[in-house]
């Protein structure tokens, strides 16, 4: 058992102690009296429980740990107004906040704990750029992927995604690709890049699922980022045949043609088949698939250089294996761990049904307007 890649780890345990409060599902209890308290789902156990996996499969000792610090006022700046990130301290200090739904608590400590997320994803950058690893895995919370300029939403702070490009595009990078392949569409980070040109972003999320109507194929960027924006919704129930027949024919295309030279990705795992925020099927061989498509467009057009920020993913049992999945497949070791949910997943159906594949061409025909590089 030993790497073919140098694969960089960000962990904190500090990630786990950003505290939501408690709820149920996703809303919080302080919503209605109605709600009986228990955990709020954006929780830590199915981030602990991929930790732990990975230190008992021993691949964690396989991996180049990678020390995660804050982000900085003016990187998370570049991206977000002054007024949120001051907003989002003040309410720290004063103990408990919102990020700006009502639906996306957060305790005295999580000001601290975003701003290490987020520059837990730019320290994975600057490790493959700066040639210390090949790629990266970044197990950051809280995520960050719909937070937008202006306002955190569906449990993100900080854009930790967004905030990482901008840093890459500082140090001299031309052009950034973020590809999202959470469940949910990447709203906030579709809004940060919009006009923007030499970022790419590709979201690929179950159709209209949350933001609710959000993420269309007719979208595709305004302005000067006109075309370097694409949605590819999936109808509810997609599987891995569905998800690489996105890879295949939209996702490594527009990569093709941007030509990026760095690829950062969204990872949320919350496309698995036993999730309660969603209606896809992934299994935790769907995860490697999409890993290897990743690391494999990464290798044709820069150089490998990829690195991968958790987002979603909210079944504490199965999220851990398609963690591990994701994390073998970046660092090419393959673990004695046999998936003990695999079978169970597999019998849900993983092929390409004919309206997946319709789906997948109404994204198909938006590639074309992918800005060239
Ligand atoms: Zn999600």
């Amino acid at each position: 058992m030993s790497a073919s890649r140098r694969t960089g780890w960000v962990f904190d345990e500090r990630y786990l102690w950003h505290d939501t409060g408690t709820g149920a599902g996703p809303l919080p209890a302080s919503l209605s009296p109605w709600i009986e308290p228990m955990d709020h789902v954006e929780s830590p156990p199915s981030k602990r429980r991929l930790l732990n996996l990975l230190t008992v499969s021993g691949l964690l000792e396989q991996l180049h740990q990678v020390r995660p610090r804050p982000a900085t006022e003016a990187q998370v700046e570049a991206v977000h107004t002054p007024e949120l990130r001051r907003r989002i301290q003040a309410a720290a200090a004063s103990g408990r906040g919102d990020a700006g739904d009502g639906a996306s608590p957060f305790g005295a400590a999580s000001y601290d704990i975003a701003l290490l997320a987020a520059g837990g994803v730019v320290a994975a950058v600057d490790a493959v750029l700066d040639g210390e690893v090949d790629n990266a895995y970044a197990l950051v919370r809280p995520p960050g992927h719909h937070a937008s300029a202006e306002t955190g939403w569906g449990f993100c702070l900080f854009n930790n995604v967004a905030i990482a490009a901008r840093h890459a595009r500082s140090r001299g990078l031309a052009r950034v690709a973020i590809l999202d392949w959470d469940v949910h569409h990447g709203s906030g980070t579709e809004s940060i890049f919009a006009a923007d040109p030499s970022v790419l972003t590709i979201s690929l999320h179950q159709d209209g699922a949350y933001p609710t109507g959000s993420g269309p194929v007719s979208y595709v960027g305004e302005g000067a980022g006109l075309g370097a924006n694409l949605n590819v919704p999936l109808p509810p129930g997609s599987g891995s045949g569905a998800y690489e027949h996105a890879m295949t024919e939209v996702v490594r295309p527009a990569l093709a043609r941007f030509r990026p030279d760095l690829l950062l990705v969204a990872s949320g795992l919350d496309g698995n088949g036993g999730d309660p925020m969603a209606r896809q099927l992934l299994s935790s061989e769907g995860f490697r698939m999409l890993a290897r498509h990743a690391r494999q467009v990464a290798e044709e057009l820069c150089g490998g250089r990829l690195v991968l920020a958790h987002e979603g993913g909210y079944n504490p049992w199965i999220v851990p294996f398609c963690g591990l999945a994701i994390v073998e497949e970046l660092s090419g070791v393959r673990t004695p761990v046999v998936d003990p949910y695999l079978a169970a997943l597999e019998g849900y159906g993983q092929g390409l049904l004919p309206h997946q594949a319709a789906a997948v061409a109404r994204a198909v025909a938006q590639v074309v307007g992918v800005p060239a590089g």
